[in-house]
Protein backbone atom coordinates (compact mmCIF):
# COMPACT_ATOMS: atom_id res chain seq x y z
CA UNK A 1 0.00 0.00 0.00
CA UNK A 2 1.04 3.52 -0.74
CA UNK A 3 3.36 5.37 2.19
CA UNK A 4 3.89 1.97 3.84
CA UNK A 5 7.33 2.08 6.22
CA UNK A 6 9.78 0.98 3.77
CA UNK A 7 10.43 -2.74 2.94
CA UNK A 8 14.50 -2.09 3.23
CA UNK A 9 15.52 -5.86 3.96
CA UNK A 10 16.78 -6.92 7.08
CA UNK A 11 20.39 -8.01 6.62
CA UNK A 12 23.55 -9.50 8.58
CA UNK A 13 25.83 -7.48 6.67
CA UNK A 14 23.71 -3.93 7.89
CA UNK A 15 24.55 -5.34 11.58
CA UNK A 16 28.31 -4.86 10.61
CA UNK A 17 27.83 -1.66 8.08
CA UNK A 18 25.90 0.08 11.21
CA UNK A 19 28.32 -1.09 13.88
CA UNK A 20 31.17 0.13 11.81
CA UNK A 21 29.86 3.45 11.24
CA UNK A 22 28.94 4.58 14.67
CA UNK A 23 30.82 1.76 16.69
CA UNK A 24 34.05 2.07 14.17
CA UNK A 25 36.70 1.98 16.79
CA UNK A 26 35.09 -0.47 19.31
CA UNK A 27 37.44 -3.73 19.39
CA UNK A 28 36.79 -7.31 18.81
CA UNK A 29 39.48 -9.12 20.37
CA UNK A 30 40.41 -12.92 20.40
CA UNK A 31 42.74 -14.96 21.97
CA UNK A 32 44.58 -17.74 19.89
CA UNK A 33 46.02 -21.17 20.83
CA UNK A 34 48.68 -19.61 22.64
CA UNK A 35 46.91 -17.09 24.84
CA UNK A 36 47.90 -14.15 22.46
CA UNK A 37 45.64 -11.47 21.80
CA UNK A 38 44.64 -10.15 18.52
CA UNK A 39 42.89 -7.09 18.32
CA UNK A 40 40.98 -5.64 15.64
CA UNK A 41 37.61 -3.45 15.24
CA UNK A 42 33.95 -2.59 13.92
CA UNK A 43 35.46 -0.37 11.36
CA UNK A 44 38.52 -2.92 10.30
CA UNK A 45 36.23 -6.09 10.23
CA UNK A 46 34.12 -4.82 8.35
CA UNK A 47 36.81 -3.55 5.52
CA UNK A 48 38.29 -7.48 5.98
CA UNK A 49 35.02 -9.12 5.55
CA UNK A 50 33.92 -6.94 2.66
CA UNK A 51 37.58 -8.21 0.81
CA UNK A 52 36.74 -12.06 2.01
CA UNK A 53 33.43 -11.00 -0.51
CA UNK A 54 35.56 -9.96 -3.04
CA UNK A 55 37.61 -12.76 -2.89
CA UNK A 56 35.06 -15.28 -2.67
CA UNK A 57 33.52 -13.71 -5.84
CA UNK A 58 36.50 -14.45 -7.41
CA UNK A 59 36.73 -17.69 -6.38
CA UNK A 60 33.62 -18.37 -8.27
CA UNK A 61 31.00 -18.17 -4.70
CA UNK A 62 27.84 -17.59 -6.02
CA UNK A 63 24.80 -17.03 -4.05
CA UNK A 64 23.16 -19.83 -1.79
CA UNK A 65 26.24 -21.47 -2.05
CA UNK A 66 27.20 -23.42 1.25
CA UNK A 67 30.92 -21.79 2.45
CA UNK A 68 32.13 -23.73 5.86
CA UNK A 69 34.20 -22.89 8.25
CA UNK A 70 35.93 -25.01 10.60
CA UNK A 71 37.55 -22.82 13.71
CA UNK A 72 38.01 -21.65 17.10
CA UNK A 73 35.96 -18.39 18.26
CA UNK A 74 38.38 -15.87 17.12
CA UNK A 75 38.71 -12.41 14.68
CA UNK A 76 38.98 -14.35 11.52
CA UNK A 77 36.24 -16.53 12.24
CA UNK A 78 33.92 -13.85 13.28
CA UNK A 79 34.79 -11.55 9.87
CA UNK A 80 34.02 -14.51 7.93
CA UNK A 81 30.02 -14.66 9.48
CA UNK A 82 30.01 -11.41 7.51
CA UNK A 83 31.85 -11.97 4.89
CA UNK A 84 29.86 -15.24 3.56
CA UNK A 85 26.58 -14.35 4.46
CA UNK A 86 27.10 -11.15 3.21
CA UNK A 87 27.25 -12.14 -0.56
CA UNK A 88 23.86 -14.22 0.40
CA UNK A 89 26.44 -17.58 0.50
CA UNK A 90 25.43 -19.90 3.49
CA UNK A 91 28.39 -19.63 6.70
CA UNK A 92 28.10 -23.34 7.81
CA UNK A 93 29.98 -23.29 10.52
CA UNK A 94 31.62 -27.13 11.33
CA UNK A 95 31.87 -28.32 15.05
CA UNK A 96 35.04 -30.00 14.79
CA UNK A 97 34.38 -32.11 18.00
CA UNK A 98 32.06 -33.93 15.83
CA UNK A 99 32.58 -37.71 15.14
CA UNK A 100 34.77 -38.30 11.69
CA UNK A 101 31.96 -40.21 10.07
CA UNK A 102 29.58 -37.28 11.48
CA UNK A 103 32.13 -34.48 9.88
CA UNK A 104 32.11 -36.47 6.57
CA UNK A 105 28.62 -36.89 6.76
CA UNK A 106 27.69 -33.07 7.25
CA UNK A 107 30.05 -31.66 4.30
CA UNK A 108 28.50 -33.76 2.02
CA UNK A 109 25.00 -33.15 3.13
CA UNK A 110 25.92 -29.32 3.30
CA UNK A 111 27.89 -29.70 -0.20
CA UNK A 112 30.20 -27.13 1.20
CA UNK A 113 32.46 -25.74 -1.77
CA UNK A 114 34.96 -24.31 -0.17
CA UNK A 115 36.52 -24.46 3.84
CA UNK A 116 37.97 -21.88 5.80
CA UNK A 117 39.70 -23.68 8.37
CA UNK A 118 42.07 -23.01 11.65
CA UNK A 119 45.78 -24.67 11.39
CA UNK A 120 44.65 -26.82 14.33
CA UNK A 121 42.04 -28.39 12.23
CA UNK A 122 44.77 -29.47 9.11
CA UNK A 123 45.45 -32.93 10.40
CA UNK A 124 41.55 -33.46 11.26
CA UNK A 125 40.34 -32.46 7.49
CA UNK A 126 43.73 -34.74 6.62
CA UNK A 127 42.45 -37.65 7.76
CA UNK A 128 38.84 -36.84 6.15
CA UNK A 129 39.65 -35.66 2.76
CA UNK A 130 39.40 -38.60 1.00
CA UNK A 131 35.83 -39.21 1.52
CA UNK A 132 34.84 -35.36 0.93
CA UNK A 133 34.42 -34.56 -2.52
CA UNK A 134 32.76 -31.63 -3.37
CA UNK A 135 35.05 -28.75 -1.15
CA UNK A 136 36.92 -27.31 -4.22
CA UNK A 137 38.76 -25.23 -2.16
CA UNK A 138 40.49 -25.17 1.14
CA UNK A 139 41.64 -21.42 3.04
CA UNK A 140 43.96 -21.62 5.81
CA UNK A 141 43.21 -18.89 8.99
CA UNK A 142 46.98 -17.88 9.15
CA UNK A 143 49.94 -15.62 8.12
CA UNK A 144 51.92 -16.09 5.17
CA UNK A 145 54.82 -17.29 7.19
CA UNK A 146 52.56 -19.73 9.27
CA UNK A 147 51.09 -21.49 6.13
CA UNK A 148 51.71 -25.33 6.98
CA UNK A 149 52.82 -27.76 3.97
CA UNK A 150 50.64 -30.92 3.63
CA UNK A 151 51.43 -33.85 1.50
CA UNK A 152 47.78 -34.55 1.46
CA UNK A 153 45.94 -31.55 0.77
CA UNK A 154 47.50 -29.83 -2.79
CA UNK A 155 47.01 -25.77 -3.35
CA UNK A 156 45.98 -25.06 0.44
CA UNK A 157 45.05 -20.86 0.11
CA UNK A 158 46.35 -18.79 2.40
CA UNK A 159 43.29 -16.50 4.05
CA UNK A 160 45.97 -13.58 4.52
CA UNK A 161 47.77 -13.27 1.01
CA UNK A 162 44.09 -13.97 0.02
CA UNK A 163 42.82 -10.75 1.36
CA UNK A 164 45.76 -8.71 0.93
CA UNK A 165 45.02 -9.26 -2.88
CA UNK A 166 41.56 -7.08 -2.40
CA UNK A 167 41.06 -3.81 -1.56
CA UNK A 168 37.33 -3.76 0.35
CA UNK A 169 36.01 -1.42 -1.79
CA UNK A 170 32.68 -3.06 -1.47
CA UNK A 171 29.26 -2.59 -0.91
CA UNK A 172 27.27 -5.30 0.57
CA UNK A 173 24.39 -6.40 -1.88
CA UNK A 174 20.66 -6.20 -1.36
CA UNK A 175 18.58 -9.28 -1.66
CA UNK A 176 15.79 -10.50 0.11
CA UNK A 177 15.59 -11.04 3.86
CA UNK A 178 14.11 -14.24 3.70
CA UNK A 179 17.41 -15.50 1.94
CA UNK A 180 19.58 -18.43 3.88
CA UNK A 181 22.43 -17.31 5.73
CA UNK A 182 24.30 -19.87 7.56
CA UNK A 183 23.98 -23.19 8.70
CA UNK A 184 24.47 -25.33 11.93
CA UNK A 185 23.69 -29.20 12.65
CA UNK A 186 22.23 -30.56 15.53
CA UNK A 187 25.13 -32.83 17.56
CA UNK A 188 22.95 -36.01 16.19
CA UNK A 189 23.19 -38.20 19.84
CA UNK A 190 21.41 -40.44 17.74
CA UNK A 191 21.58 -41.20 14.50
CA UNK A 192 23.03 -38.30 12.06
CA UNK A 193 23.38 -34.99 12.99
CA UNK A 194 20.37 -32.46 11.21
CA UNK A 195 20.97 -28.83 9.46
CA UNK A 196 19.41 -25.60 10.38
CA UNK A 197 19.21 -23.28 8.22
CA UNK A 198 18.76 -19.81 9.58
CA UNK A 199 18.20 -16.84 7.31
CA UNK A 200 19.11 -12.87 7.42
CA UNK A 201 15.73 -12.45 8.77
CA UNK A 202 15.38 -14.46 11.24
CA UNK A 203 19.50 -13.84 12.28
CA UNK A 204 18.40 -9.72 12.81
CA UNK A 205 15.12 -10.25 14.61
CA UNK A 206 16.50 -12.70 16.52
CA UNK A 207 19.09 -10.56 17.92
CA UNK A 208 16.50 -7.33 18.18
CA UNK A 209 14.78 -9.57 20.89
CA UNK A 210 17.89 -10.86 22.44
CA UNK A 211 19.19 -7.89 23.45
CA UNK A 212 15.96 -6.34 24.79
CA UNK A 213 16.37 -5.69 28.46
CA UNK A 214 13.85 -8.59 29.39
CA UNK A 215 16.27 -10.85 27.78
CA UNK A 216 20.16 -10.21 27.47
CA UNK A 217 19.97 -6.53 28.49
CA UNK A 218 23.22 -5.49 26.16
CA UNK A 219 24.03 -2.27 25.17
CA UNK A 220 27.34 -0.63 23.65
CA UNK A 221 28.22 -0.19 27.24
CA UNK A 222 28.95 -3.45 27.24
CA UNK A 223 32.06 -5.88 26.90
CA UNK A 224 30.20 -9.22 25.71
CA UNK A 225 32.30 -12.47 25.76
CA UNK A 226 30.33 -15.38 24.60
CA UNK A 227 31.95 -18.95 25.59
CA UNK A 228 29.51 -21.03 23.71
CA UNK A 229 32.42 -21.50 20.61
CA UNK A 230 31.23 -20.07 17.21
CA UNK A 231 30.86 -23.63 15.83
CA UNK A 232 27.93 -24.27 18.42
CA UNK A 233 25.13 -23.03 17.41
CA UNK A 234 26.90 -19.51 16.21
CA UNK A 235 28.15 -19.08 19.70
CA UNK A 236 24.23 -18.71 20.85
CA UNK A 237 24.14 -15.82 18.61
CA UNK A 238 26.01 -13.27 20.18
CA UNK A 239 28.36 -12.14 17.55
CA UNK A 240 25.44 -10.70 15.73
CA UNK A 241 23.64 -9.44 18.85
CA UNK A 242 26.99 -7.98 20.15
CA UNK A 243 27.16 -6.54 16.35
CA UNK A 244 23.77 -5.10 16.46
CA UNK A 245 24.39 -2.93 20.30
CA UNK A 246 28.15 -2.08 19.40
CA UNK A 247 29.69 -3.97 22.13
CA UNK A 248 33.08 -4.31 22.71
CA UNK A 249 33.51 -8.37 21.21
CA UNK A 250 35.59 -11.14 23.43
CA UNK A 251 36.52 -14.21 21.65
CA UNK A 252 37.97 -16.45 24.34
CA UNK A 253 39.72 -18.99 20.77
CA UNK A 254 40.61 -22.74 21.75
CA UNK A 255 41.39 -22.11 26.09
CA UNK A 256 38.12 -22.18 28.03
CA UNK A 257 39.41 -23.66 31.39
CA UNK A 258 39.13 -21.46 34.31
CA UNK A 259 42.17 -19.65 34.37
CA UNK A 260 41.89 -18.55 30.48
CA UNK A 261 38.09 -17.65 31.18
CA UNK A 262 39.43 -15.33 34.36
CA UNK A 263 42.44 -14.08 32.78
CA UNK A 264 40.33 -12.59 29.74
CA UNK A 265 37.42 -11.25 32.01
CA UNK A 266 39.81 -9.79 34.28
CA UNK A 267 42.12 -8.12 31.39
CA UNK A 268 39.36 -6.72 28.98
CA UNK A 269 36.77 -6.46 31.56
CA UNK A 270 34.20 -8.27 30.59
CA UNK A 271 30.27 -7.26 31.57
CA UNK A 272 28.58 -10.23 30.11
CA UNK A 273 29.32 -13.76 28.98
CA UNK A 274 27.59 -17.08 28.28
CA UNK A 275 28.18 -21.13 28.34
CA UNK A 276 27.36 -24.26 29.85
CA UNK A 277 27.73 -25.22 33.45
CA UNK A 278 30.62 -27.28 32.77
CA UNK A 279 32.20 -23.93 32.29
CA UNK A 280 31.19 -22.61 35.34
CA UNK A 281 32.26 -25.58 36.84
CA UNK A 282 35.92 -24.83 35.84
CA UNK A 283 35.83 -21.55 36.41
CA UNK A 284 34.80 -21.62 39.98
CA UNK A 285 37.73 -24.23 40.75
CA UNK A 286 40.43 -22.19 39.52
CA UNK A 287 38.51 -19.36 41.48
CA UNK A 288 38.71 -20.92 44.67
CA UNK A 289 42.45 -22.03 44.01
CA UNK A 290 43.51 -18.89 43.21
CA UNK A 291 41.44 -16.38 45.20
CA UNK A 292 40.53 -14.46 42.04
CA UNK A 293 37.58 -12.59 41.10
CA UNK A 294 35.02 -11.51 38.87
CA UNK A 295 35.30 -7.62 39.14
CA UNK A 296 33.91 -6.49 35.98
CA UNK A 297 31.38 -9.68 35.35
CA UNK A 298 27.41 -8.56 36.22
CA UNK A 299 25.85 -10.90 34.53
CA UNK A 300 26.25 -14.13 33.19
CA UNK A 301 23.88 -16.67 30.53
CA UNK A 302 23.95 -20.02 31.67
CA UNK A 303 22.09 -22.16 29.49
CA UNK A 304 22.63 -25.75 27.35
CA UNK A 305 21.94 -27.59 30.44
CA UNK A 306 19.57 -26.70 33.66
CA UNK A 307 21.91 -24.54 35.79
CA UNK A 308 21.86 -25.63 39.20
CA UNK A 309 20.56 -23.58 42.30
CA UNK A 310 24.26 -23.77 44.21
CA UNK A 311 25.25 -22.16 40.71
CA UNK A 312 23.10 -19.40 41.12
CA UNK A 313 23.92 -18.70 44.72
CA UNK A 314 27.51 -18.84 44.60
CA UNK A 315 27.56 -16.19 41.31
CA UNK A 316 25.61 -14.15 43.18
CA UNK A 317 26.69 -14.22 46.99
CA UNK A 318 30.60 -14.70 46.22
CA UNK A 319 31.10 -12.76 42.94
CA UNK A 320 28.04 -10.89 42.98
CA UNK A 321 27.20 -12.18 39.38
CA UNK A 322 23.80 -12.17 38.00
CA UNK A 323 22.56 -15.52 36.42
CA UNK A 324 20.10 -15.46 33.44
CA UNK A 325 18.85 -18.84 33.12
CA UNK A 326 18.22 -19.63 29.02
CA UNK A 327 17.18 -22.54 27.17
CA UNK A 328 17.26 -23.06 24.02
CA UNK A 329 18.00 -25.05 21.03
CA UNK A 330 20.05 -25.35 17.90
CA UNK A 331 17.10 -24.96 16.24
CA UNK A 332 16.01 -22.29 18.08
CA UNK A 333 18.43 -19.39 16.91
CA UNK A 334 19.03 -20.04 19.83
CA UNK A 335 16.82 -18.09 22.11
CA UNK A 336 13.44 -19.66 23.79
CA UNK A 337 12.98 -18.53 27.17
CA UNK A 338 15.15 -16.56 29.63
CA UNK A 339 14.76 -16.06 33.34
CA UNK A 340 14.20 -12.16 34.49
CA UNK A 341 11.60 -11.45 37.51
CA UNK A 342 8.38 -10.16 36.97
CA UNK A 343 7.39 -6.37 39.34
CA UNK A 344 5.67 -8.92 40.98
CA UNK A 345 8.73 -10.31 42.59
CA UNK A 346 9.41 -7.49 43.54
CA UNK A 347 11.13 -7.36 47.40
CA UNK A 348 11.56 -11.26 47.23
CA UNK A 349 14.62 -12.43 49.65
CA UNK A 350 17.02 -14.13 47.26
CA UNK A 351 16.07 -17.63 48.46
CA UNK A 352 12.51 -16.86 46.98
CA UNK A 353 14.19 -15.68 43.74
CA UNK A 354 16.01 -18.60 43.42
CA UNK A 355 12.99 -20.82 43.43
CA UNK A 356 11.98 -19.02 40.13
CA UNK A 357 15.38 -18.36 38.69
CA UNK A 358 16.29 -21.70 38.61
CA UNK A 359 13.41 -22.66 36.02
CA UNK A 360 14.44 -21.86 32.52
CA UNK A 361 11.79 -18.51 32.35
CA UNK A 362 9.69 -16.79 29.80
CA UNK A 363 9.21 -16.88 26.21
CA UNK A 364 10.97 -13.94 24.67
CA UNK A 365 8.65 -11.92 22.06
CA UNK A 366 8.41 -13.71 19.06
CA UNK A 367 8.75 -16.90 20.96
CA UNK A 368 5.12 -19.20 21.42
CA UNK A 369 5.59 -22.42 23.97
CA UNK A 370 3.28 -25.15 24.53
CA UNK A 371 3.09 -28.21 25.95
CA UNK A 372 0.84 -31.09 25.36
CA UNK A 373 0.34 -35.02 26.28
CA UNK A 374 1.27 -37.87 24.06
CA UNK A 375 -1.42 -37.49 21.67
CA UNK A 376 -0.60 -33.56 21.24
CA UNK A 377 -3.28 -32.36 23.79
CA UNK A 378 -2.31 -29.22 24.92
CA UNK A 379 -1.78 -28.95 28.89
CA UNK A 380 -2.17 -26.76 31.44
CA UNK A 381 0.52 -24.36 32.71
CA UNK A 382 -0.13 -24.98 36.32
CA UNK A 383 3.77 -25.16 37.10
CA UNK A 384 2.93 -29.15 37.74
CA UNK A 385 1.72 -30.97 34.73
CA UNK A 386 4.43 -31.95 32.47
CA UNK A 387 4.17 -32.72 28.90
CA UNK A 388 6.39 -32.54 25.54
CA UNK A 389 7.49 -28.80 24.81
CA UNK A 390 7.02 -27.68 21.44
CA UNK A 391 7.65 -24.21 20.52
CA UNK A 392 7.28 -21.79 17.54
CA UNK A 393 8.37 -18.52 16.29
CA UNK A 394 9.94 -16.82 13.22
CA UNK A 395 13.53 -17.89 14.61
CA UNK A 396 12.25 -21.35 15.11
CA UNK A 397 13.35 -23.97 12.38
CA UNK A 398 10.51 -25.07 10.12
CA UNK A 399 12.36 -28.19 9.06
CA UNK A 400 15.64 -30.22 8.40
CA UNK A 401 17.82 -29.45 5.33
CA UNK A 402 17.59 -32.26 3.20
CA UNK A 403 14.85 -33.75 5.18
CA UNK A 404 11.25 -34.01 3.96
CA UNK A 405 8.34 -34.64 6.40
CA UNK A 406 10.46 -34.14 9.91
CA UNK A 407 8.78 -36.17 12.48
CA UNK A 408 9.24 -32.94 15.09
CA UNK A 409 7.62 -30.40 12.56
CA UNK A 410 3.97 -30.00 13.23
CA UNK A 411 1.48 -28.28 11.81
CA UNK A 412 0.72 -24.52 12.21
CA UNK A 413 4.58 -23.85 12.39
CA UNK A 414 4.83 -25.51 16.14
CA UNK A 415 8.57 -27.69 16.34
CA UNK A 416 8.76 -30.37 19.28
CA UNK A 417 11.80 -30.04 21.44
CA UNK A 418 12.57 -33.41 22.62
CA UNK A 419 12.27 -31.66 25.96
CA UNK A 420 10.07 -32.26 28.64
CA UNK A 421 8.90 -29.38 30.84
CA UNK A 422 6.19 -27.79 32.98
CA UNK A 423 4.83 -24.34 32.18
CA UNK A 424 3.44 -22.32 35.10
CA UNK A 425 0.53 -19.82 35.17
CA UNK A 426 3.25 -17.04 34.99
CA UNK A 427 4.84 -18.69 32.19
CA UNK A 428 7.99 -19.61 33.21
CA UNK A 429 9.02 -23.08 31.77
CA UNK A 430 11.09 -25.48 33.55
CA UNK A 431 12.57 -28.23 31.93
CA UNK A 432 11.90 -31.79 33.80
CA UNK A 433 14.46 -33.68 31.04
CA UNK A 434 15.04 -34.50 27.18
CA UNK A 435 12.29 -37.00 26.19
CA UNK A 436 14.80 -39.29 26.06
CA UNK A 437 16.15 -39.32 29.52
CA UNK A 438 13.01 -39.23 31.23
CA UNK A 439 12.94 -42.07 34.26
CA UNK A 440 9.80 -43.83 34.35
CA UNK A 441 9.21 -45.20 37.67
CA UNK A 442 5.49 -47.02 37.98
CA UNK A 443 3.81 -44.94 35.78
CA UNK A 444 4.99 -41.96 37.48
CA UNK A 445 8.14 -39.47 35.36
CA UNK A 446 11.29 -38.62 37.95
CA UNK A 447 13.25 -35.48 36.31
CA UNK A 448 16.75 -36.99 36.23
CA UNK A 449 17.68 -33.26 35.98
CA UNK A 450 16.44 -32.01 39.41
CA UNK A 451 17.81 -34.78 41.13
CA UNK A 452 21.62 -34.28 39.39
CA UNK A 453 21.09 -30.27 40.40
CA UNK A 454 20.98 -30.82 44.62
CA UNK A 455 23.50 -33.52 43.84
CA UNK A 456 25.77 -31.21 42.78
CA UNK A 457 25.27 -28.90 45.77
CA UNK A 458 26.92 -30.73 48.12
CA UNK A 459 30.19 -29.23 48.60
CA UNK A 460 31.92 -32.71 47.73
CA UNK A 461 30.34 -33.04 44.56
CA UNK A 462 32.05 -32.13 41.16
CA UNK A 463 29.67 -33.92 38.75
CA UNK A 464 26.63 -35.51 38.86
CA UNK A 465 24.08 -38.26 36.21
CA UNK A 466 21.29 -39.69 36.71
CA UNK A 467 19.65 -42.10 34.30
CA UNK A 468 17.38 -44.93 34.85
CA UNK A 469 18.05 -48.33 35.54
CA UNK A 470 15.93 -51.67 35.34
CA UNK A 471 13.89 -52.06 38.47
CA UNK A 472 11.27 -56.03 38.54
CA UNK A 473 8.97 -53.67 40.32
CA UNK A 474 8.81 -49.92 38.85
CA UNK A 475 10.38 -50.48 35.15
CA UNK A 476 13.33 -48.17 36.15
CA UNK A 477 14.16 -46.40 39.05
CA UNK A 478 17.03 -43.64 39.58
CA UNK A 479 20.66 -44.42 39.08
CA UNK A 480 22.68 -41.50 40.81
CA UNK A 481 26.23 -41.39 39.43
CA UNK A 482 29.10 -38.99 40.97
CA UNK A 483 32.66 -37.62 40.22
CA UNK A 484 33.66 -36.52 43.75
CA UNK A 485 35.53 -33.13 43.65
CA UNK A 486 39.59 -33.41 44.45
CA UNK A 487 40.61 -34.40 47.56
CA UNK A 488 36.76 -34.86 49.07
CA UNK A 489 35.60 -37.85 50.56
CA UNK A 490 32.11 -38.47 50.86
CA UNK A 491 30.03 -42.04 51.20
CA UNK A 492 26.83 -42.68 49.18
CA UNK A 493 24.31 -42.41 52.86
CA UNK A 494 26.38 -38.94 53.06
CA UNK A 495 24.64 -38.44 49.92
CA UNK A 496 21.61 -39.71 50.24
CA UNK A 497 21.10 -37.94 53.29
CA UNK A 498 22.07 -34.31 51.95
CA UNK A 499 18.76 -34.74 49.00
CA UNK A 500 16.90 -36.20 51.69
CA UNK A 501 14.67 -32.88 52.25
CA UNK A 502 14.89 -31.67 48.68
CA UNK A 503 13.48 -34.57 46.78
CA UNK A 504 10.13 -36.39 46.86
CA UNK A 505 10.94 -39.52 48.71
CA UNK A 506 10.14 -41.70 45.89
CA UNK A 507 12.75 -39.70 43.84
CA UNK A 508 15.36 -40.56 46.27
CA UNK A 509 17.97 -42.78 43.63
CA UNK A 510 18.24 -46.09 44.89
CA UNK A 511 21.76 -46.27 44.85
CA UNK A 512 24.98 -43.76 44.03
CA UNK A 513 28.18 -45.09 42.43
CA UNK A 514 31.09 -42.81 42.17
CA UNK A 515 33.16 -42.70 38.83
CA UNK A 516 36.27 -40.49 37.51
CA UNK A 517 34.36 -38.80 35.13
CA UNK A 518 31.17 -38.50 33.60
CA UNK A 519 31.23 -38.74 29.23
CA UNK A 520 30.27 -35.46 27.16
CA UNK A 521 29.04 -34.61 24.39
CA UNK A 522 30.94 -32.30 21.82
CA UNK A 523 29.43 -29.10 23.63
CA UNK A 524 30.45 -30.23 27.17
CA UNK A 525 26.90 -32.25 28.03
CA UNK A 526 26.60 -35.00 30.01
CA UNK A 527 25.91 -37.89 27.31
CA UNK A 528 23.43 -39.84 28.77
CA UNK A 529 23.35 -42.42 25.83
CA UNK A 530 27.42 -43.57 26.87
CA UNK A 531 26.28 -43.33 30.63
CA UNK A 532 23.33 -45.94 30.07
CA UNK A 533 25.53 -47.76 27.82
CA UNK A 534 28.10 -47.97 30.99
CA UNK A 535 25.55 -48.95 33.13
CA UNK A 536 23.30 -51.37 31.14
CA UNK A 537 23.91 -54.37 33.12
CA UNK A 538 23.71 -52.89 36.10
CA UNK A 539 21.59 -54.85 38.87
CA UNK A 540 19.55 -53.07 41.85
CA UNK A 541 19.93 -54.28 45.08
CA UNK A 542 16.20 -55.53 45.13
CA UNK A 543 14.89 -55.80 48.82
P1 LIG B 1 22.67 -30.64 21.16
O1 LIG B 1 22.81 -30.76 22.66
O2 LIG B 1 21.95 -31.78 20.54
O3 LIG B 1 23.89 -30.17 20.48
P2 LIG B 1 21.59 -28.09 21.42
O4 LIG B 1 22.90 -27.55 21.76
O5 LIG B 1 20.76 -27.39 20.44
O6 LIG B 1 21.67 -29.50 20.89
O7 LIG B 1 20.86 -28.33 22.78
C1 LIG B 1 19.50 -28.19 22.96
C2 LIG B 1 19.06 -28.92 24.18
O8 LIG B 1 19.84 -28.57 25.32
C3 LIG B 1 17.64 -28.61 24.58
O9 LIG B 1 16.71 -29.33 23.82
C4 LIG B 1 17.64 -29.01 26.05
O10 LIG B 1 17.48 -30.40 26.22
C5 LIG B 1 19.03 -28.65 26.49
N1 LIG B 1 19.03 -27.35 27.15
C6 LIG B 1 19.32 -26.16 26.64
N2 LIG B 1 19.24 -25.21 27.58
C7 LIG B 1 18.86 -25.81 28.72
C8 LIG B 1 18.59 -25.36 30.05
N3 LIG B 1 18.72 -24.10 30.42
N4 LIG B 1 18.21 -26.29 30.95
C9 LIG B 1 18.08 -27.60 30.62
N5 LIG B 1 18.33 -28.07 29.39
C10 LIG B 1 18.71 -27.19 28.45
Amino acid sequence: MYGLMSERPLLISSLLEHAARYHGNTEIISSDSDSNITRSNYKKVNTRAKKIAQALLKLGAQKSDTIATMAWSNVRHYELYFGVSGIGSICHTINPRLFPEQLIFIINDAKDKFLFIDIDFIPLIESLISKISIIKKIIVLCDKDQMPKSSIIKNLICYEELLDKENGKFEWPTFDERTASSLCYTSGTTGNPKGVLYGHRSTVIHAFAAAAPDAMNLSAKDVIMPIAPMFHANAWAIPYVTTMVGAKLVLPGRNLDGKSVQGLIESECVTFTAAVPTIWLMLFEYLEQSGKKLETLKSCVVGGSACPRFMMEKFYEKYGVEVLHCWGMTETSPIGTINRPLPKHKGQNFAERLDIAVKQGRPVYGVEIKIADENGITLPNNGKDFGNLWIRGPWICSGYLNIENSETHGEDDWFLTGDVATIDPDGFMQITDRTKDVIKSGGEWISSIEIENFAVGHSSVMEAGVIGVFHPKWDERPLLILVKNENSEVTKEEILEFLKDKIASWWMPDDVVFVDSLPHTATGKIQKLVLREQFKDYKLEVG
